[in-house]
């Protein structure tokens, strides 16, 4: 069986440095915003080349106070793409503002800029862009359409951490960045964590205050907060994995590199793109192809897992219903959400593993297709 992700591989590679920083901590016994924390954050920032780095307990919860940190909240609206993972447009919902949905390029999956202009109103006060699979979205076009309206840009980077437009960190470019480290994102945790970094001074303190119910100062409460920090056992394994994101993202790269040469010439199968200036991270490898179901079902036979992210556009999903969004409304969205389908791909995938992939979509795509 090749699955689409193995964690325990990385594991058994890193086992004693982890093992030691876990004891470590067990040791020293400061496991709320200790050493590990504070250095991860330094580190973050550092790595990513922006001032701020805020720890949080989630990559939901870096959008959620990033909306909060802007005064987003009830009669505001967010422009965002409806092809995402349901906790983008969460953040805006737990805020009460609005999600204005805007469709996709068909190329990169992510939000189509040409869309974004005319969908800003008096209450626009945000462009939530997703750098879906870790490809970066159309930032250039997206931060001059938000300069020129005056309107704030917050980067959903859950599956970019890594990934950048010219020499720029995704999650840099705009006001505020959102990192994610669930364990299957490309820098993972073993639990949950998250991280808002930003240029803003004023925008770090206040998310500093958020993540601690609502005051700078302990026993001092100046609005309402909430618990989101990030645990001193997850900082400090992140901190043993940082310094090889790097590697992991080259080989995720020559992965993707492999896949497109040998895959670009299938019938019926499109392989991903992404724009010249952009270094992607290959979070996921995504392809596109009709009658995908059937060939999902023809490399499970042979014990190849697949992945489909994701099978429901938001604006049709039951949580935005209110919107009154139906079938249609976003055509590039919804035929991405019936073609896509992400392929095996993390750091240790052996080029063996990579070739039987690939062999076996060809063997597939001649049973489908019948060419
Ligand atoms: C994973 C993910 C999130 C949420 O991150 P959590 O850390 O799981 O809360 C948000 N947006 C996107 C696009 C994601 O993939």
């Amino acid at each position: 069986m090749i699955p689409i992700l193995d964690l325990t591989v990385q594991y058994r590679a890193l086992k004693p440095e982890i093992d030691a920083v876990v004891a470590d901590v067990f040791a020293h016994g400061h496991f709320i915003n200790g050493p590990h924390v504070h250095a991860f954050e330094a580190e973050i920032a550092a790595y990513l080349n922006v001032p701020y780095a805020v720890a949080l307990n989630s990559g939901t919860d870096a959008l959620h106070l990033a909306l909060r940190a802007l005064d987003i909240g009830p009669g505001d609206e967010v422009i965002t793409t409806p092809f995402t993972f349901a906790a983008t447009t969460e953040a805006i919902g737990i805020v009460g503002a609005t999600p204005v949905f805007a469709d996709i390029d068909p190329r990169t999956f992510a939000i189509d800029p040409q869309q974004i202009e005319r969908l800003i109103g008096p209450r626009t006060k945000a462009v939530l862009p997703v750098h879906l699979y870790g490809t970066p979205a159309a930032m250039e076009e997206i931060m001059t359409i938000a300069q020129r309206h005056g309107v704030a840009v917050i980067e959903d980077c859950a599956q970019s951490i890594g990934a950048k437009v010219g020499v720029e960190a995704t999650g840099t470019i705009g006001d505020i960045g959102c990192f994610s480290f669930f364990p299957s994102k490309n820098l993972g945790a073993y639990g949950d964590g998250g991280m808002l970094v930003t240029r803003s001074e004023r925008i770090a303190d206040r998310v500093r205050a958020l993540r601690a119910h609502g005051g700078a100062v302990k026993y001092h409460h100046d609005e309402l907060g909430v618990n989101s920090r990030l645990d001193e056992v997850q900082a400090a394994i992140l901190r043993v994995k940082l310094p090889h994101l790097d590697d992991w993202n080259a080989r995720r790269r020559a992965i993707a590199q492999r896949y497109t040469e040998q895959l670009q010439h299938v019938p019926g199968l499109d392989t991903p793109s992404c724009a010249l200036a952009s270094l992607p991270v290959y979070h996921q490898y995504t392809v596109r192809v009709d009658q995908r179901d059937a060939l999902r079902r023809l490399l499970s036979d042979v014990g190849i897992q697949t992945m489909v992210y994701y099978p429901t556009p938001l604006h049709l999903q039951p949580v935005h219903a209110h919107l009154g969004l139906g079938p249609g409304t976003f055509p590039h969205a919804e035929r991405a959400a019936a073609e896509v389908l992400s392929l095996p791909i993390y750091p240790e995938l052996d080029v063996l593993d990579q070739e039987r992939v690939i062999a076996a979509i060809a063997m597939a795509r001649q049973a489908t297709v019948g060419v």
